[in-house]
Order: structure tokens, then C-alpha cells, then sequence
């Protein structure tokens, strides 16, 4: 009997995109757990890793490792596995393979082959952090990471100067401070930010200040910037595109005097701007 037929099984030879914990171990489906009882294979991008997961929910399989320096030779292994009767899931070291993760280039593959892939959903930190973040949901826009030279950072936060949407970005403790520190370089020291924190473990813990005050927290102890980053940012927002800063600056400055309404009428008046904008900016602002 060859190796292939000996693990063959009766379970539909397909590729699985199956999500994993982000950090609690109990957040995983039971159709993630069934199916990786059922197939016949699991590619992880870290065996040892994915191990522990298995283990503890006492599934045994062959495994094979599939990460982003041998994704390209190894998806044609795969395909050839799937197409001749095994059913393989894909798993990552935590949340939706794919999501900043390897697979792509395996999906596109198999997509293009004809093998058919079946997700199977489950946790996301992006999706895990928006849903508690407390910023605008109805529209966002994944990031990923940032470049990590400061070039390519600064390039890529310009580009996304006008954004509207909510920006997620994945963040590594050594980077947070820094990327925070470009974010007041081109967004402004106002511009809200939200930092989801070791989400779904012991100290998961949420962080909602204007970017300015952020840096002052991450400053003030180094155990702040320790541990797994989401940073969401909030969208421009039209009030802000279209009030000059000297505008902004009087409407500061005479908000510290009079009531937000007259500081909002004068600024109107000296800088020929629309009352109500100004009144709306401070009432979300100031
Ligand atoms: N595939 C994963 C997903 O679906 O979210 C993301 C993998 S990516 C290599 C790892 C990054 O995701 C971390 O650096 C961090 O930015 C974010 N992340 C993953 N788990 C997290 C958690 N428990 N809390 C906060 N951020 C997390």
C-alpha cells in the first residue's frame, strides 16, 4: 500500500483555510476542530507551535510546514496531495491563515488548479479589535504592517492621508512607539488612535487617546509597549480637511474663554469659515 491511500479517508479532498486562537486557546469552532479530526493532512507555518494547539484538543496528524520562504515550491506538493484524494487544512500560528499570514500563493494556486477551498471562519485579531474598539465600522481598511524602515513607513502613512475610513494596522512591540510617533508627524497629534492589546489573553486591555496622548502612555512605562498590537486609526474626518489649522488654533484658543457656540461663531466670523463646521469640529474635538 503506498503512504498516500494508507491516510486516505472518505473526507472531500479540498483545501481547508481553518482559523486558530489569537490567544485564548477555547476560541476555535467546532466544525475548525471536527475538520482537523477529519483531514488528512495539516500544513502550519510552525509545526511545533501549531503542535501545541493540536495536542491540547488531541488531534494527531501528519503535519507539514508551509510558511512564506517555501510556500511557492510547496503548494504544488499540496495540490498534487489534493488532487489525488487527501483533504489538507492550512492553518496558521494564530487567527485566519492568509490574514498577514502565509497561504496566499497556496489559495491562488489551488483556485487556479481547480481544487476547491473551503474556509473555515473563526478569529481575526483585525476583526476582534474593531468589534470593541469603539471607532467607526461601517467602513475600514486593513493595513497589515507597516514598513518597518522608516522611509517606506512615512510613504505609506502619507498615502493614506485622506483616508475616511477606519486604518487597522498589526504592530510589533519594538515598532509601536515609533509608528506612533510618524502618525503625529502626518496625521496630526489629534487624530484618535485606539491600541487593542494582548486581545482575548490575561491582560487584554484597550487604549483610546488622541495620537499625542498616546505617545505620552507608551512613554511613560516600557511594560506598555509590551505584548501583541493592534493599532486602529480613526478616518480623516471631513470637518478636519476642510478647516484650516489657524482656524482650529483660534477655536482652541477661544474655547479656553467663552462657550463652545460664541468661540465657534467668532472663529466663523475671523476666518471666514462655516459656523456650524467649527461648532461640530469642537463638539468631536475639544
Ligand atoms: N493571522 C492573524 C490574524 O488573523 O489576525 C495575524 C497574524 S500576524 C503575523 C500577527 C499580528 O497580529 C501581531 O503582530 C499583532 O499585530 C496581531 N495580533 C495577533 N494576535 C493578537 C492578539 N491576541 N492581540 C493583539 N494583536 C494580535
Amino acid at each position: 500500500m503506498s503512504e498516500s491511500s494508507q491516510i486516505l479517508s472518505s473526507f472531500p479532498a479540498k483545501l481547508y483555510i481553518i482559523a486558530t486562537p489569537i490567544g485564548n486557546i477555547s476560541d476555535i469552532t467546532y466544525r475548525a476542530i471536527e475538520t482537523l479530526r477529519l483531514v488528512d493532512i495539516i500544513a502550519a507555518e510552525d509545526t511545533r507551535h501549531s503542535g501545541k494547539l493540536l495536542h491540547h484538543y488531541q488531534i494527531k496528524k501528519p503535519m507539514f510546514a508551509l510558511h512564506d520562504h517555501n510556500e511557492r515550491d510547496r503548494a504544488k506538493v499540496l495540490i498534487e496531495k489534493i488532487k489525488g484524494g487527501l483533504a489538507i487544512a492550512l492553518i496558521s500560528d494564530a487567527g485566519t491563515p492568509l490574514i498577514s499570514d502565509p497561504g496566499y500563493h497556496l489559495v491562488n494556486e489551488c483556485r487556479a488548479a481547480g481544487v476547491d477551498v473551503v474556509p473555515i471562519p473563526g478569529p481575526s485579531a483585525v476583526i476582534t479589535a474593531l468589534s470593541s474598539a469603539g471607532l467607526a465600522t461601517d467602513r475600514f481598511t486593513f493595513e497589515g504592517f507597516l514598513p518597518a524602515k522608516e522611509k517606506g513607513k512615512q510613504d505609506k502613512l502619507k498615502a493614506l492621508i485622506e483616508e475616511k475610513r477606519t486604518m487597522v494596522f498589526y504592530e510589533s512591540p519594538r515598532r509601536i512607539m515609533d509608528t506612533v510617533k510618524q502618525i503625529i508627524l502626518i496625521f496630526g497629534g489629534e487624530r484618535k488612535l485606539v491600541i487593542a492589546r494582548e486581545l482575548t489573553k490575561t491582560f487584554e486591555s484597550f487604549y483610546s487617546f488622541p495620537a499625542s496622548e498616546m505617545l505620552t502612555w507608551l512613554e511613560q512605562d516600557t511594560n506598555h509597549c509590551r505584548g501583541e498590537f493592534v493599532l486602529m486609526v480613526a478616518g480623516a474626518s471631513l470637518q478636519e480637511d476642510r478647516i484650516p489649522e489657524d482656524a482650529l488654533n483660534t477655536l482652541r484658543l477661544l474655547k479656553d474663554q467663552l462657550p463652545l457656540k460664541k468661540a465657534a461663531a467668532l472663529t466663523a466670523q475671523i476666518h471666514q469659515q462655516k459656523k456650524n463646521d467649527l461648532y461640530k469640529w469642537g463638539l468631536e474635538n475639544l
